[in-house]
């Protein structure tokens, strides 16, 4: 059973950070469409050259855009068994796209992860989050301004998009076109399971709490009253 899963929530819930450890510890992918696009930015390709005003504005790139840009990573055969998307869907149009996506490549259920951060909290994380200049990589929280990436031993710098008024449109912007995601998955998504998580709490809590997600999605999945695998539909809260 592929474990497809899908990260919800504002920028600064720390989507990235948990998705790179979900990635990691069920050996799937993990594709950020942040990323993506910051990659393409500092290769110089037209597709960077699009994407970094609309970025640097805080606003969405076209989701023709991004879908065609998914669904040629999820025809990558490392998705077989499944992916963690951390950025995309970030619209309803995205979202009916990637159900689509799925049916098309491995046919398995979609695992919705909605993060949960208080505002407050999100301002203070974007103004402090450092990135790598050099291979994108996240500082770890708390990051002195003279260190180096462990990875490739780049400077850190603040993204251009994590100033205030940018983080204030990219709330903006996420209340507006991403939120409706929640009801989406919540309800009408044909395929998928639904988890809040509470990402107020030490890394390492978010993270067991979302273990918990998968394994209890998995033992629904592999319940079907007739032997063969069914999908888990439903809705369930881990935020205490
Ligand atoms: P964050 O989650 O911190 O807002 P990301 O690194 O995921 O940041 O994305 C940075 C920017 O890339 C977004 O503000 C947006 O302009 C663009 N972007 C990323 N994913 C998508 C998407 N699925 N649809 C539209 N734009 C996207």
């Amino acid at each position: 059973m592929p474990l497809n899963v899908i990260m919800l929530g504002p920028p600064g819930a720390g989507k990235g950070t948990q998705a790179g450890r979900l990635a990691r510890e069920y050996g799937v992918p993990k594709i950020s469409t942040g990323d993506s696009l910051r990659e393409e930015v500092t290769r110089g390709t037209e597709l960077g050259r699009l994407a970094k005003a609309t970025m640097d504005a805080g606003h969405l790139v076209p989701d023709d855009v991004m879908v065609a840009l998914v669904r040629d990573r999820l025809l990558r055969p490392d998705t077989a068994s499944g992916f963690v998307l951390d950025g995309f869907p970030r619209t309803v149009p995205q979202a009916m796209e990637l159900d689509t996506l799925i049916q098309e490549r491995n046919h398995g259920g979609l695992l919705a992860l909605q993060v949960i951060v208080p505002l407050d909290e999100l301002f203070r994380r974007l103004y402090i989050r450092r990135i790598c200049g050099l291979c994108g990589s996240d500082a770890a929280p708390g990051t002195l301004d003279d260190a180096v990436c462990s990875k490739c031993g780049g400077e850190f710098i603040h993204r251009t998009d994590d100033n205030e008024d940018v983080v204030r449109e990219r709330l903006r912007v996420f209340e507006a076109q991403t939120e409706p995601l929640v009801a989406y998955y919540a309800n009408s998504s044909p395929t998928s399971t639904f988890f809040k998580i509470n990402g107020n709490q030490p890394l390492d809590t978010v993270t067991a709490q979302i273990r918990a997600a998968v394994e209890q999605t998995q033992r629904a999945a592999g319940q079907g009253a007739d032997g063969t695998q069914r999908v888990a539909l439903g809705r369930q809260d881990v935020t205490s």
